[in-house]
Parts: C-alpha cells; sequence; structure tokens
C-alpha cells in the first residue's frame, strides 16, 4: 500500500483511507473492447481486501453523513452493482439494479441513450423506487455520461430524487461529469484520469 494521495472531493477527510494510492490498483488495457479506448480496469481494486475495503469506506463514511444518507442506493449494470450492492449494506438500506435491457423480469421502465455508434438501453423496475426517495446512484466510471445520466433519468421517472452520483473513475475531459453536474447531478468521484 503507498501513501500518494490521490482521491480527490474528499470533503470530510477523517479516513486514512484518503492516503491509499487508487490509481495504483487500477489497471488501464489499451485498445479495450475496442482501438483507441484506454480501459480502466477496476478489478484489482477489487482483489486487494485492504484496497477494497478503503474504496468501500471513501464511499460509506461519505453518506453515512444525515444530509447525504441515501433511503435506497440504486447500481448500474455491471460494476455499480459489485459496488452498490456492497455501499447499500454497510449503510442498511436497500439496493435496486439498473440493468441493460431484457435482463430484468418485471414491468420496468426503461431510458434510451445515445453511445458513440448507435445507442443502448438502460431498464430499471416500476416498483424498484417510489416517489420521494432519495437514491444515490453509483457506477464504476464516468466516460460521457450518458450511462448516469440514463440511471437518473430512470430514477426521476419514478418519481425518485438522486441526491448525488458517485463513481470511482472520473474522465473529465470527455465532458460527462460536467453534462451531469449542468442537469443538477452533483457527483463525488475520486480519481480523474486525463483524455480517454
Ligand atoms: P459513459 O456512458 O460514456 O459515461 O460510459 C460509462 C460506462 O461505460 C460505465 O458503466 C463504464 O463502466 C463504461 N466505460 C466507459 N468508458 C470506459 C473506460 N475507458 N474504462 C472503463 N469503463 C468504461
Amino acid at each position: 500500500m503507498t501513501t500518494a494521495r490521490l482521491l480527490k472531493n474528499w470533503t470530510t477527510g477523517q479516513l486514512d483511507t484518503t492516503m491509499i494510492d487508487l490509481k495504483a490498483h487500477i489497471r488501464t488495457v489499451p485498445d479495450w473492447p475496442v482501438p483507441g479506448v484506454q480501459f480502466r480496469d477496476i478489478t484489482p481494486l477489487l482483489q486487494d481486501p485492504q484496497v477494497f475495503r478503503a474504496l468501500i469506506d471513501a464511499f460509506v463514511s461519505r453518506y453515512r453523513e444525515p444530509s447525504l444518507r441515501p433511503d435506497v442506493v440504486a447500481g448500474i449494470d455491471a460494476r455499480g452493482f459489485i459496488l452498490g450492492a456492497v455501499v447499500a449494506y454497510e449503510l442498511q438500506v436497500g439496493f435496486v439494479p439498473i440493468r441493460k435491457k431484457g435482463k430484468l423480469p418485471f414491468t420496468t421502465v426503461e431510458e434510451i441513450y445515445e453511445l458513440e455508434y448507435g445507442s443502448a438501453t438502460v431498464e430499471l423496475h416500476v416498483d424498484a423506487v417510489h416517489p420521494g426517495q432519495r437514491v444515490l446512484l453509483i457506477d464504476d466510471l464516468i466516460a460521457t455520461g450518458g450511462t448516469m445520466m440514463a440511471g437518473k433519468n430512470l430514477l426521476e421517472q419514478l418519481g425518485a430524487t438522486v441526491i448525488e452520483g458517485a463513481a470511482i473513475v472520473d474522465l473529465p475531459e470527455l465532458g460527462g461529469s460536467d453534462k451531469l453536474k449542468a442537469a443538477g447531478l452533483a457527483l463525488f468521484t475520486l480519481v480523474d484520469y486525463a483524455g480517454h
């Protein structure tokens, strides 16, 4: 474990977990899944028990604050499930999955969003959240912001309020985090990478 301080947006500042170098545990895989993409692979972060705990604690300590405590955590398919489920468990609130089209068995609401080439659809069970509930939305990474925006829209379709979007990684040069903030979504991310 290194001592470089790479966490940003750290507001509470009371945990030693701020001293873990998360970037040292994120693997960059060039040209995957397509040429030109620098894939930021978070699996090494999950694999190391101390780093995984520190990562989860960074989110949990923030969302334990009464003003930020959610009623529900929503995780985005698929790495958002890993993070979101553990954070929800620690906060003692429920977890709901936002899934790619065709995976959820019950009645859903859906949101179509644009990708670089073509479009994608995400779905949420109609009874996943209730009007007025405060939801924390989690994914592993924000690139163009389309996925998180679609998640926000789905939750709002059901009358919930998304209190914050959280992710490990932000790629600010792709403009997604600015777009989400401009749409009124507060964000909490832990590390940035330049470029894409
Ligand atoms: P976007 O909708 O463009 O913000 O893309 C975010 C979603 O795509 C997240 O669910 C990420 O897991 C995935 N993603 C996009 N770009 C990358 C990348 N460079 N490395 C890892 N995951 C990525």
